[in-house]
């Protein structure tokens, strides 16, 4: 009895040891060499997006104009004035819902694809849109439903763009590159998640260095959303750093180096913690 006790024992404690490897693993921020060549690693970043400043709140933002009173803020999530207003307002919101109301409902996205959209982007949307509703509760029906939809097209500027949850009525939805892990990013924004290198508790994770980022782009890095679970190196929805003449815009605390992110690694798909904070907001 004793000697089977020890091994049940010895058994516990080795699946312990595996689990806290694998723990390990997970944590572990993939880390890239400083000086790579950055344009493979340039996927999710709208650089011909022309940039404006907007006054919120008495503060000078640094944004991407699309236009049409649509801005580009923290790269590429779509916002317009008041949305940044309310949202620097309310940084410590959940981290997938931005100043409340934002789920949709019955955990149904309705979506078109505009005229002119590639057949192959089509597919890529499809392929990622599949994935999501395979590891989560979120379906994604063709159609208007009700009048708020998500219409996805492909900014001739070869941006990729969202917005964070559902905004009200049409929204944007870009995609520029066609690339099935950029699909799935944009897509969890218009679940309704935030960046992972952007939540309030990523400076005992990543380093930010400002002096490396120009005044125009520091909005790129506010804080926003929360700290569902924990930090996770995984996430689709964390940016890689980049790094221009020997010094990177963001460096892992843990290993003082430059990180790359999911889609840079060939990992097109979402992490345990991103399906985890989907199935926790829409319960
Ligand atoms: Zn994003």
């Amino acid at each position: 009895m004793k000697s089977i006790k020890l091994i049940l024992s010895m058994a516990f404690l080795a699946t312990l040891c595996f689990s806290c490897e694998k723990q390990e693993e997970n944590e572990a921020p993939v880390e890239t060499a400083i000086g790579e060549d950055t344009e493979a690693k340039e996927v999710l970043f709208n650089n011909h997006v022309p940039t404006t400043i907007l006054k919120v709140n008495g503060e000078e933002v640094a944004v991407g104009d699309l236009g049409n009173g649509e801005y580009l803020y923290n790269g590429d999530i779509v916002v317009s004035e008041t949305d940044l207003s309310e949202f620097l307002s309310d940084q410590e919101g959940v981290k997938a819902n931005w100043a409340g109301a934002r789920r949709w409902a019955n955990r149904t996205i309705y979506y078109q694809f505009a005229s002119g959209f590639s057949s192959s982007k089509r597919n890529t949307v499809l392929s990622a849109m599949r994935h999501i509703s395979s590891r989560t509760r979120i379906r994604f029906v063709q159609g208007r439903g009700r009048g708020n939809y998500v219409n996805i097209f492909t900014d001739a500027r070869g941006g990729n763009y969202a917005t964070v949850g559902m905004a009200g009525g049409r929204q944007s939805f870009s995609l520029g590159r066609n690339n099935l892990g950029v699909a799935i990013h944009e897509l969890g924004h218009t679940i309704g998640l935030h960046h992972e290198h952007s939540r309030p508790d990523r400076d005992r994770h990543i380093r930010i260095n400002w002096n490396a980022i120009p005044s125009d782009s520091r909005s790129n890095f506010r804080k926003t959303g929360n700290n569902y679970g924990r930090f996770d190196w995984n996430s689709i929805m964390l940016y890689p750093s980049r790094t221009r003449n020997g010094v990177s815009d963001m460096v892992s605390i843990s290993t003082g180096r430059p990180f790359n992110n999911a889609i840079e690694s060939g990992r097109n798909y979402l992490s345990s913690g991103d399906i985890a904070c989907i199935n926790a907001y829409y319960r």
